[in-house]
């Protein structure tokens, strides 16, 4: 359920992420209805800028998708619920100051209850002292209180840990909402769909009949300016130990009993599964751009690749089946492994890929495809971006699509060993990564190290 009325304060609107998705988000659901009746967004940052100079920073980036002729109109209406207050992090009256701003905007509202959502889309070493500041003095006493608390959260487990406990001194789990946007992609949404809502999958689903699992993030760009930022980060903290890994979470979850958020998350976010992986070892892991781990010998081997510069752009979930018995076929050796695939990139589609019989009089069997085209199949349906889907459940008070604390420290109990080994930082000389060209397919060797996982192209 929505709240009737709402005061989100966009801490860090000067910035970036603000300015080219969270603010771009908002008006889509503006334009769509999906915001609460009484609305307003209210930035807050450092940086002095005057209201007119604020709208027109927003609206730059508010492009006009071709398909809506009211987008001019909208988006004028838009503009009249933004406004930007300007004030330190570190400065309690700052906050009292806004705290005024916002019991302003609220007199205004017809209902008694007053709800304020606090998005924080700054770097997360801010985190703590502002979530203390936001609960002492800008805390509505009238309605609920949500923190919205972007990525990166921690660089490793201890300074996750750190944060998770500075954090949680002021602010309940239950008003924590902790950003992960691929949980709002819609072909991630749509894994617990694909495993439950059909017995075919739900059956085979098993280490009897899948090889491995193999989930890729292939960027075709490099840095791109963010250099600095990658170096310190790295390609494990950028995207592996968040969003690869909340996709394995939920490929690998049990049932939940039925999907409420509640259920849904005490399933997943049991963390049984998490727990249950050993932290990644150096075997394991093929340094330059893949990483891959197992969980233990035995079970089905999920393969984490990520990288960037490489040939093509590709977000994608591999389910590997198992090799057929052999002997039936002339050909055997052509038959091509059983895969379940479900792409987020490019085109969002889910495709089966499986043996069939050659057409025509001939007997053998060819390789075939399966496709389901989201554009093709929905052409008329509105899918969400992330950040849209995020945003509503948010304000809907739905944590399914959030990491809770047990999720992010179990998360990086995983990788921050080998995190410490790759950067020198376990007392060993730091290792060198494989190096590769440009838009090549990535390091020398791949192949052959995601054969010893089982992977067969
Ligand atoms: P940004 O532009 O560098 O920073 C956002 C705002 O935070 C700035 O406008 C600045 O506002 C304030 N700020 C920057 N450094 C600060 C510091 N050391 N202490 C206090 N305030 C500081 O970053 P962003 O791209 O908007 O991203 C915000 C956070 O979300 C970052 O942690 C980033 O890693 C993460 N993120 C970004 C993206 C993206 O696409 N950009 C995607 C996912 C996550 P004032 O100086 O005006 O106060």
């Amino acid at each position: 359920q929505i709240t009737d009325n709402a005061i989100i304060v966009m801490l860090g609107a000067s910035g970036d992420l603000a300015k080219k998705l969270l603010y771009p988000a908002l008006f889509t659901l503006f334009r769509r209805d999906l915001l609460p009746k009484q609305i307003h967004i209210v930035g807050y940052a450092r940086s002095k800028i005057d209201h007119d100079d604020f709208i027109t920073q927003v609206s730059s980036d508010l492009k006009d998708p071709g398909d809506d002729p009211s987008f001019s109109e909208q988006l004028e209406k838009f503009k009249t619920i933004l406004s930007y207050v300007s004030g330190s992090y570190d400065d309690g009256s700052a906050f009292d100051e806004l705290n005024r701003y916002l019991e302003k905007i609220e007199s205004n509202y017809s209902t008694p209850e007053h709800n304020r959502v606090f998005y924080l889309a700054l770097p997360s070493n801010v985190f703590v002292q502002i979530a203390k500041h936001l609960k002492k003095r800008v805390y509505s006493n009238r309605g609920a209180n949500r923190l919205v608390l972007e990525k990166p959260l921690g660089s490793d487990l201890e300074s996750a840990q750190e944060l998770v406990k500075g954090v949680s001194q002021f602010w309940p789990e239950e008003q924590t909402f902790r950003i992960d946007h691929y949980l709002g992609k819609e072909i991630v949404k749509n894994i617990l769909a694909l495993r439950f809502a059909n017995s075919f999958t739900s059956g085979f689903w098993d280490n009897n009949h899948i090889s491995n699992v193999q989930i890729t993030l292939n960027e075709s760009f490099g840095t791109e300016g963010r250099g600095g930022y990658f170096d310190s980060a790295g390609i494990i903290r950028d995207v592996i130990q968040n969003h690869l890994c909340q996709m394995l979470s939920i490929l690998t979850m049990e049932r939940p009993t039925s999907l409420t958020p509640k259920e849904t998350i005490n399933e997943k976010l049991g963390v049984k599964l998490l727990r249950a992986i050993r932290p990644v070892q150096r075997e394991d892991v093929l340094l330059g751009q893949y990483e891959g781990y197992l969980d233990d010998s035995g079970g089905v081997p999920f393969i984490l690749k990520a990288g960037k510069a490489l040939d093509e752009n590709r977000v994608e979930i591999r389910v590997q089946f198992k090799d057929n018995p052999e002997g039936l076929y002339d050909d055997d050796e052509q038959l091509c492994r059983s895969e379940l695939i479900m792409r987020l990139k490019p085109g969002e589609a889910i495709l089966i890929k499986l043996n069939i019989k050659s057409p025509g009089f001939d007997t053998g069997v060819i390789p075939a495809e399966l496709k389901l085209d989201y554009k093709e199949a929905f052409p008329d349906v509105f899918i969400p971006e992330a950040y849209e889907v995020l945003l509503r459940d948010v304000l809907r008070g739905d944590h399914s699509t959030f990491v809770r604390d047990d999720e992010l420290i179990a998360a990086w109990k995983i990788f921050t060993p080998i995190l410490h080994w790759a950067e020198g930082k376990d007392g060993n000389k730091k290792p060198s990564p494989i190096k590769y060209a440009f838009g090549s397919r990535g390091p020398e060797g791949l192949d052959k190290f995601l054969a010893k996982f089982g992977s067969k192209d």
